[in-house]
């Protein structure tokens, strides 16, 4: 079975789940990896977290 994802935006990394976060307010909206996303968070208190997005196959 191929593996289909999207490209997460921050890592690169083809990934089924993505989430989709703003930096801050003035930022554009990023998808990223659950680990690119756990990167960012904790250390963001800007941050904006707009949902969970599945990439269909
Ligand atoms: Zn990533």
């Amino acid at each position: 079975m191929a593996f289909h994802g999207k490209p997460c935006d921050t890592c690169g990394h083809c990934v089924t789940l993505r989430y989709r976060i703003q930096s801050n307010s003035h930022a554009p909206w990023q998808l990223v990896c659950a680990s690119c996303w756990k990167q960012i968070a904790p250390n963001n208190p800007d941050y904006r977290y707009g949902g969970t997005w599945k990439a269909k196959s």
